[in-house]
Parts: C-alpha cells; sequence; structure tokens
C-alpha cells in the first residue's frame, strides 16, 4: 500500500470531463473531474449506474478520450493504451482465448516486450502461482469455473508487470464465496506487486474492504462527490475487517453519498449544437 504521497501521481487526472454525442442530445458522462492517485496506492471507485465509473477507467486507459482536460501517467499524458498498465475486465469469459491454453493466454499478454522465451515461462509460472493456479497451465479456459478464469486474468495482467493495474467491476459476474476470495487476491497482489490499483465497483462493501481510499462518483452527472481515505490498515479479513467499527461507519458514510437522488439530464441536440 502507499508510503506517501510522491512529487509525480501514478495517475492525475486533471479537470476531466467527457460527453458522448447520443440521438437525444449531448450526454455529459463525467463533468470537471480531478484526483491525484499516487505510486502503490489501491483506490476503489464506487458509484451508481451511469455514474461515469467505466467512463473514468477507459480514459485512464486511453481507450478513450476526455473531452475536456488531462490524465497523466507517471507524469506523460495519456494518448493511447499506455506500457505499464493492464485492464482486468468483468466479462472473463471474453477476455480469454477459450481454444488456447492458460499458459498461451499469458504468454500472449507479454508478446510485445519480445522477451526471450525462458523469461516468457518464467512470467508465466510466477504469476500463475501468484493467483494461487500454480498447476493451471495446461489447462484451457473452458475447463475452469468463473473465478478460476477470473484468477487467471488477473495472472495475465500481472505478466506484463504492470505499473497500474485497472480493474472494472472484476468480480461481479461470480459467486459470493469465491468474490471474497478473489477480493483478498487482490488485496495481497497490490501489496506484493507494489501495483497502483484503480478498483471499479458498484458494491459499496467491496468499495470499502479492497482500497486505501474511496472515490465515490455521483450521477447526473457524473462527479466526483467524495474522497474518503479507508483507515483500516493494511491487513484485511473478511471476518475481523469487516466487524471493525471503522469499516462500518466508513460503508455507512459511502452509502449515504451514493444513495443521494440523482438524474440524468442531456442537454438537447439544439442547444448543443
Ligand atoms: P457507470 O460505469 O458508472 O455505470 P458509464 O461510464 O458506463 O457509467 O456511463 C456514464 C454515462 O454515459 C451513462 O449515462 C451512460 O449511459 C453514458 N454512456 C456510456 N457510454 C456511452 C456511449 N458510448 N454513448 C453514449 N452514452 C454513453
Amino acid at each position: 500500500m502507499n508510503d506517501g504521497a510522491t512529487a509525480v501521481p501514478a495517475l492525475d487526472v486533471a479537470g476531466v470531463s467527457k460527453a458522448y454525442d447520443t440521438a437525444s442530445g449531448r450526454r455529459i458522462a463525467l463533468s470537471e473531474t480531478s484526483v491525484r492517485i499516487e505510486a502503490g496506492e489501491f483506490v476503489s471507485v464506487v458509484g451508481p449506474s451511469g455514474c461515469g465509473k467505466s467512463t473514468l477507467l477507459m480514459m485512464m486507459a486511453g481507450l478513450l478520450a476526455p473531452s475536456e482536460g488531462e490524465i497523466r501517467l507517471d507524469g506523460r499524458p495519456i494518448d493511447g493504451p499506455p506500457p505499464g498498465l493492464a485492464v482486468v475486465f468483468q466479462d472473463y469469459s471474453r477476455s480469454l482465448f477459450p481454444w488456447m491454453s492458460v499458459r498461451r493466454n499469458l504468454a500472449l499478454a507479454a508478446a510485445s516486450d519480445k522477451l526471450p522465451k525462458e523469461e516468457v515461462a518464467r512470467r508465466v509460472q510466477h504469476c500463475l502461482t501468484a493467483v494461487g493456479l500454480p498447476d493451471a497451465a495446461d489447462l484451457r479456459p473452458y475447463q475452469m469455473s468463473g473465478g478460476m478464469q477470473q484468477r487467471v486474468a488477473i495472472a495475465r495482467a500481472l505478466m506484463v508487470q504492470p505499473q497500474v493495474m485497472l480493474m472494472d467491476e472484476p468480480f461481479a459476474a461470480v459467486d459470493a464465496q469465491t468474490r471474497a476470495d478473489l477480493e483478498d487476491l487482490v488485496v495481497r497482489l497490490g501489496q506484493e506487486f507494489g501495483a497502483t490499483i484503480v478498483f471499479v465497483t458498484h458494491d459499496i462493501d467491496e468499495a470499502v474492504y479492497v482500497a486505501d481510499r474511496v472515490l465515490v462518483l455521483a450521477a447526473g452527472p457524473g462527479r466526483l462527490a467524495a474522497d474518503i481515505p479507508v483507515d483500516l490498515g493494511s491487513r484485511r479479513d473478511q471476518v475481523e475487517t469487516k466487524l471493525d467499527p471503522e469499516f462500518a461507519r466508513l460503508r455507512s458514510e459511502v452509502f449515504q453519498l451514493v444513495m443521494r437522488p440523482r438524474a440524468i439530464v442531456d442537454v438537447p441536440v439544439s442547444a448543443s449544437a
């Protein structure tokens, strides 16, 4: 977890707005959002559906351009998918190649680094071991449960030794027990690999449990409503942490912020021209 503020934040979101053109007008998905995320921080982003969480994450990934403002990674403006950044999506079944072995799925992630074969093999084994699947290299994704496939997707993200890992609702499609195991996995990986993690979720308990800081977005238009430090220590435990009165206080604070009334209002086409 974070050791303290650095001069140049890992991710610097500076005055960012994003508007989409829709049939009914311009939709402001995110309005004038600024936030600095320090190297090694684990930041979750929570908010009601449609408040711009995925839009923010896709702009951080360089997959969408802001309409206004700028996002910098280590001081460099992001104008396309940058090296050193990995994304884990919710839909693991579509993010892995089902006909390829786990080994090939992982090796492919590092292909553009042109590493020697031995280094690729070493990394594959290291990353699979890190996610608790040391013996899975020869399996195909369809032979694995949803939770195992999402572990493989995380291992694949680790293959590029990411400085920043962006996760978009990564555990929304798995059962509750698997979800708890995966939450503990990402907390541990964040600490072991030292990556900066931005974790989008609509689950308030999850947002508080995994993070050093919770960014709460509000809708109508999407914007940053609160930036809440999570002072629960670096060791998290599904039972003990959730019984901690500070956890209860934080989840109640975030819940109240998320439940505020909201509305999505498009600027009519004539007015936005
Ligand atoms: P969240 O991830 O918080 O659910 P999104 O970032 O997906 O929110 O969406 C924010 C707003 O932008 C929503 O009102 C959504 O309908 C709209 N939106 C997202 N993507 C597009 C798009 N490609 N075209 C038009 N509107 C979009």
